[in-house]
């Protein structure tokens, strides 16, 4: 990546830092920019932050990223070999799901730059909330988790793939959707070597 787009992507970082721009700054504690490598090709999605990210700033370090981190390690790999970010970048209060306006102004004046600048050759998102910003609202998830689909950015014209999963705070304490999500998870090494993303060997 350039040093330009570097610099692009710290930027927007910093907007989103001090971003008031929806109610939702009101009950923060810490926007959520997202975390990982800018190079690697792979960009994870997922809803908003919760009540620990809120407070350090950083995406899926609960329990939820806890179950996240043990799915990429079976699959080689750690959480700074990809970038992770979400849909709307600060709490919503009592984790609530995050009301539509609040996803049109995060992701109009966040996530399509960053997305952008990323310019990754898979997003795999986690959850309905961050499927539904690329794929049609008449698929259901339960119908669609695991399959590949292409998508062309409206910006920059350029394709991506789009892996929709279920969302690990989803899938935690229920038995049989843990089991799909892990099975799904184990999709991604071959769906990396077919797109030709290649994976640090430990
Ligand atoms: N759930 C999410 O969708 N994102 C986080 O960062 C944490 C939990």
């Amino acid at each position: 990546m350039s040093q330009k787009n570097e610099i692009k992507l710290r930027d927007i970082e910093e907007s989103i830092n001090i971003c008031e721009k929806c109610p939702l700054f009101k009950t923060r504690i810490m926007a959520v920019p997202g975390m990982g490598t800018f190079t690697s090709g792979i960009v994870f999605i997922g809803e908003a932050p919760g009540a620990k990210e809120d407070k350090v700033g950083k995406p899926f370090i609960g329990a939820a990223g806890k179950f996240l981190d043990e799915m990429l390690s079976e699959i080689k790999l750690e959480r700074d070999d990809v970038f992770i970010t979400n849909v709307v970048k600060c709490r919503p209060p009592d984790n609530r799901d995050p009301l539509p306006r609040e996803v049109k102004i995060c992701t109009e004046n966040y996530l399509w730059d960053q997305l952008e600048i990323l310019d990754p050759k898979i997003i795999i998102t986690l959850g309905r909330h961050a499927m539904y910003r690329f794929i049609p609202s008449d698929k259901k998830i339960s119908e669609v988790h695991g399959m590949l689909f292409d998508l062309t950015s409206p910006k920059t014209g350029r394709s991506f793939k789009i892996l929709p999963l279920y969302h690990p705070a989803a899938a935690l304490y229920n038995g049989s959707m843990r089991d799909v999500l892990k099975k799904d998870f184990k999709k991604v090494p071959s769906i990396l070597n077919k797109i030709k993303i290649k994976r640090r060997l430990n």
